[in-house]
């Protein structure tokens, strides 16, 4: 004769999706202007390294198609440590987002 055992933390919390495996970077071209958004996966795209992860990245804008090299050093809680980028740089979330809105009508 035996008792059930009961499971305990069996509950199933739905929770809103937030992309917390992703994190996001944003570049201008140096040649063209034009604003790219990045995304890199923390599991797949950044390698690890002494101290945190290192990010290699080719980010190519879709107007000039010049090839921007980027290595971004990240530390153990995803916090950018240093970023290097070639042909562009590196902007803001902000910064990005203004460069989406259309451009104002020329006088
Ligand atoms: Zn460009």
């Amino acid at each position: 004769m035996g008792f059930l055992q009961r499971l305990f933390g069996g509950k199933k919390n739905k929770k809103p999706y937030v992309d917390t495996r992703g994190i996001y970077f944003y570049a201008q071209c140096d040649r063209c202007g034009s604003v790219v958004r990045l995304r890199a996966d923390k599991e797949y795209d950044l390698n690890r390294e002494s101290g945190g992860f290192v990010w290699h990245k080719t980010i190519v804008d879709n107007r000039c198609f010049r090839p921007m090299p980027a290595v971004v050093h990240l530390d153990t809680g995803y916090k950018v440590t240093q970023q290097t980028i070639e042909n562009g740089r590196f902007i803001t979330q902000e910064a990005y987002e203004a460069a989406q809105q259309p451009a104002g009508e020329p006088e």
